[in-house]
């Protein structure tokens, strides 16, 4: 397996949804592969990172009165 298999393979890798013999063949090559193996380090924080990011705060209030207004302003034009 090449360096640009397993970048193809790491998501599915992270996921576990590989097939058994490209999980296989994606550890061997990990094992041997230095520079794979930081970027699968990295990818695993990232994905950590991105499951422990909480959800982004809700919109203002009254950024959504001010939407309201600017759609009911809108229709006075009709
Ligand atoms: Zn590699």
């Amino acid at each position: 397996m090449k360096c640009e298999e397993l970048a193809e393979l790491v998501t599915g890798l992270l996921e576990g949804a590989l097939p058994a013999d490209k999980k296989l063949g994606a550890r061997v090559h990990l094992w041997i592969c230095g520079h794979c193996r930081r970027y699968v380090d990295q990818m695993k924080r990232t994905v950590r990172f991105l499951a422990d990011a909480p959800p982004p705060p809700p919109p203002p209030p009254e950024m959504e009165a001010r939407i309201v207004a600017r759609l009911l302003a809108g229709r006075t034009g009709e």
